[in-house]
């Protein structure tokens, strides 16, 4: 038989070790998720086969009346899940979603207003080394005294400088946005309102946060994270966009659609309208809110904005004397996966960091509910008390290796 492992037992080995750090390490990292076996299974079909340039209907390929199908049912299930007049599942990645709203409605020169990486928000929104701060005027804004974003700050900006497009959404930050404050800006200045909502997707697909659809002009995502589908990204939209998204993604921006993952994408989307999937965001947030509380309120840490109110929260880890870079390697040690990350302010460098993420995204997929937060955000803590006493990395080591046997992800 053809199988992976015997013709190719190098690659093999590469997944299979990988497949086992999944199963026996507590992923922390909030943009992760694990897809169920229906995701992969779409995403493993021959649709990688197919090109199918174009859009349902209108390609510029023949043979496509299966895949046609495929990419429709993907698109009327997204536009009902989130209440959008239309949709795009073509985009490869979420950063590529973001480029097509760039490429749609602003040209190279034009200014954008996103919130600054360093106090939340993505790459794609502005940062001076990617291409939305290369080709764009940036005028960024962030977070006010209490951590939370700057409201007055960013109308006052967005009035001066009187963007193109203003985006909201961000890929560090644990509190609701005000959605409406920003369309309500933005309508008064004539500018494109985007919504980022890659990493709240899930929990606004299950009602557990506000829902930019009504408000956004435009709204991308990333199909991984909370949503807990395959990579890759989404845009939604009024109606009246539809037509410049859809050719800023082909042909502005990609060549063939990646059909396989729309499929995985479809399954993923019947998925996010289920119960099942209402009660695990619900168990998403309830997880992330143990863990912030423990370590803010039991262990000394310090929570960026003193709490959550999403999947995800950072850590600030400067009274503990440790480095986010430091944490996340010795975390690593104890079989805990998660990312440094930059706080307000912070005096480190962007690989350095004083901060760490820890989102519960993926930790509540394989099964975890409160209980199991408690004793995981004690754990994190007694690393980052002791991280060079190796009998404590072994304790914890000891503990994440049953928790995890307990709980499975796709089992043995
Ligand atoms: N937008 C936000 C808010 C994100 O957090 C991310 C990924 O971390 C992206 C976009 C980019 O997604 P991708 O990694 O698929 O390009």
């Amino acid at each position: 038989q053809d199988t992976l492992s015997r013709i190719d037992p190098e690659l093999f080995a590469a997944i299979s070790a990988e497949n086992k750090r999944q199963e026996d390490h507590i992923e922390l990292i909030a943009s992760e998720n694990y897809v169920s076996c229906a995701v992969m299974e779409a995403q493993g079909s021959q649709l990688t086969n197919k090109y199918a340039e174009g859009y349902p209907g209108k390609r510029y390929y023949g043979g496509c009346e299966h895949v046609d199908v495929a990419e429709q049912i993907a698109i009327d299930r997204l536009k009902a899940l989130f209440g959008a007049e239309a949709a795009n599942v073509q985009p490869n990645s979420g950063s590529q979603a973001n480029q097509a709203v760039l490429m749609a409605f602003a040209k190279p020169g034009d200014t954008i207003m996103g919130m600054s990486l360093a106090e939340g928000g993505h790459l794609t929104h502005g940062m001076p080394m990617n291409m939305s701060g290369k080709w764009f005027n940036v005028v960024a804004y962030g977070l006010d005294e209490k951590e939370e974003i700057d409201y007055d700050k960013m109308e006052a900006l967005a009035r001066e400088h009187k963007p193109k497009i203003i985006v909201a959404g961000a890929s560090a930050y644990a509190l609701r946005i005000d959605f409406e404050r920003f369309a309500k800006v933005a309508k008064e200045i004539g500018a494109i309102f985007w919504v980022d909502m890659a990493h709240y997707a899930g929990l606004i697909a299950a009602g557990y946060y506000p829902n930019p659809v009504p408000h956004a002009d435009v709204v991308t995502s990333t199909t991984h994270k909370t949503l807990r589908g395959p990579r890759g990204g989404v845009i939604l939209m009024r109606a009246e966009h539809e037509k410049a998204i859809n050719s800023a993604i082909f042909p502005g921006l990609q060549g063939g659609p990646l059909m396989h993952v729309i499929a995985a994408k479809a399954v993923a989307f019947k998925e996010a309208a289920t119960v099942e999937f209402k009660n695990y965001q619900e168990q998403v947030v309830r997880n992330a809110r143990v863990m912030a509380r423990v370590l803010g309120e039991e262990r000394g840490l310090r929570i960026v904005s003193g709490r959550t109110e999403s999947h995800v929260f950072l850590v600030d880890l400067r009274n503990k004397k440790i480095t986010g870079k430091e944490a996340e390697a010795v975390l690593g040690k104890a079989h805990i996966t998660v990312n440094k990350n930059g706080i307000p302010n912070d005096p480190e460098k962007p690989f350095v960091t004083s901060g760490i993420r820890i989102g519960s995204p993926a930790m509540t997929t394989r099964g975890f509910t409160e209980i199991e937060a408690e004793r995981i955000a004690h754990l994190v803590a007694d690393v980052l008390d002791a991280p060079n006493d190796e009998a404590v990395l072994e304790r914890v080591r000891n503990e994440v290796a049953s928790l995890c046997k307990k709980f499975p992800v796709y089992g043995a």
